[in-house]
């Protein structure tokens, strides 16, 4: 018999680790969360400054198509904690979010400090526990959870574990992927942790990188080779940095950039940068005879191209192939791009990879370690940007909390897909 109420530890503190602990809070388990930082949600915080994008408003077929080869997994979370109820959520914490042009859903000031403030009082007000500074290490030969803090080491036992411990992305803000050491070293499957939603190196001219570093691009269409071998086009915006390109639009197509250089090298991109205009009506309006005006000139007045679209042009063609008509239309329909490889996963925004699914079972615990679940970013899977990351976080949180409020406490009747706890496991 337990002589103290059910516990369970929730180690990182961003979305996902939150959701869990609300949902096993709410199950009337004691809760207390550790994280290595000094506060929690840095990552969803910096993800409010341009903008938070909360979710996505597309209809479920659509939504779950987002996650490819993980759609059915990511939809069973989806079942506990979707898009609405996502919305409904940000509502009752006094949030009200409203839909953009493109079906992405934003709170109603497109920030994410009001939302997480809120969020956090309603946490610790429900009594969960918050130890920051803790840094999870693994586990030591007791099973215990083990933290590296200011003041020593730091040995924890609970009835249940959600880790929430992020992917590798921006890991100043707390998730560093260290935690793959630890879990490989009990035998769990680890996917690589990749970078996702990530800009591309491009051996762009030193003249060009000077020039237009930061500039935007747009509107513009992208084509790219899907994994089948179809091309596939979107218009968009994408960004000129220094190392090569990133943007929205790149971020789309990242996953399978990344997955083909990765097989193959190298991969080529196409730029339409005028894609409002057919090639037949630039190639006629570009054959206008130029006068005195400059080549400049002319193309800004005939074709529509300035800028760093005309840096572009002439970082692909050579001064002769830029006073051919012809060749100068064709290349502003169809700009040949080599890129080479991906940004690495700490400039990224999200990470591909993680714990792999066939090492939890459908309520997210680790096979090998019974009573231990994982959530959000660190299991394997990716989205584009769009609103699928945080939703999937979320709702994988929740999921995992909840099944780990149950297997906490045995004697609270299960809901259909809780985990069923063995009949002799150690108690604290
Ligand atoms: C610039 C940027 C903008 C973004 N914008 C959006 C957006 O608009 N919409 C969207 O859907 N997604 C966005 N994302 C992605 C989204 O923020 C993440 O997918 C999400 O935060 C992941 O949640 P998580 O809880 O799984 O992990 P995290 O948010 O990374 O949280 C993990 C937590 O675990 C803690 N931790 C890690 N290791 C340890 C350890 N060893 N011990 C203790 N604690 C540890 C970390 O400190 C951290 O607090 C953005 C990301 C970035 C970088």
């Amino acid at each position: 018999m337990h002589d103290q109420k059910p516990r369970v530890a929730i180690v990182g503190g961003g979305p996902a680790g939150l959701m869990a602990a609300e949902a096993a809070r709410a199950a009337g388990i004691e809760v207390d969360l550790y994280d290595r930082m000094g506060s929690v949600g840095r990552k969803f915080l910096i993800a409010g400054k341009g903008g938070l994008n909360l979710t996505h408003s597309e209809p479920r077929d659509a939504f779950v198509a987002r996650y490819g080869a993980r759609r059915d997994d990511v939809a069973r979370w989806l079942d506990a904690f979707d898009a609405d109820a996502l919305r409904a959520w940000a509502r009752a914490l006094g949030v009200e979010t409203f839909v953009g042009t493109s079906g992405r859903v934003f709170p109603q000031d497109l920030k994410a400090a009001p939302l997480l403030r809120a969020w956090l009082r309603r946490l610790r007000a429900s009594g969960v526990r918050f130890h920051m500074r803790h840094r999870w290490l693994g586990w030591n030969e007791r099973g215990a959870l083990r933290f590296a803090h200011d003041d020593g080491e730091v040995e924890v036992i609970a009835d249940a574990v959600v880790l929430a411990l992020g992917g590798a992305s921006w890991p100043v803000l707390g998730s560093d992927g260290a935690w793959i050491e630890a879990l490989g070293g009990r035998g769990i499957a680890v996917a690589p942790l990749e970078p996702s939603n990530c800009g591309f190196d491009i051996a762009w001219s030193a003249h060009f990188a000077t020039r237009h570093a930061g500039e935007p691009v747009k509107p513009v269409v992208l084509e790219w080779t899907r994994r089948d071998g179809t091309k596939t086009r979107r218009q968009g915006e994408l960004v000129i940095s220094t190392y090569g390109v990133e943007g929205s639009l790149i971020y789309a197509a990242s996953a399978e950039l990344r997955d083909a250089i990765k097989a193959h090298g190298p991969t080529q991109i196409t730029l339409d940068l005028a894609p409002g205009r057919d090639l037949a009506r630039i190639d006629r309006d570009l054959s206008h005879p130029r006068a005195h005006r400059s080549l400049s000139e002319h193309l800004r007045r005939q074709a529509g191209i300035a800028g760093v679209k005309a840096g572009l042009l002439r970082e692909a063609l050579s001064a002769d192939e830029m006073t051919n008509p012809k060749r100068l239309a064709a290349t502003i329909k169809a700009l040949p791009l080599t890129v080479l490889r991906a940004r690495p996963v700490a400039e990224a925004i999200s990470t591909a990879g993680g714990v792999r699914f066939d090492a939890i079972d459908d309520a997210l615990m680790l096979r090998r370690v019974p009573g231990t679940f994982c959530a959000g970013e660190m299991l394997d899977w990716e989205a584009p940007t769009g609103g699928y990351l945080l939703t999937a976080c979320f709702a994988s949180g929740l999921v995992a909390g909840r099944a780990a409020a149950a297997w906490s406490c045995p004697r609270r009747p299960r809901e259909s897909g809780d985990p069923v706890p063995p009949a002799h496991r150690a108690s604290r």
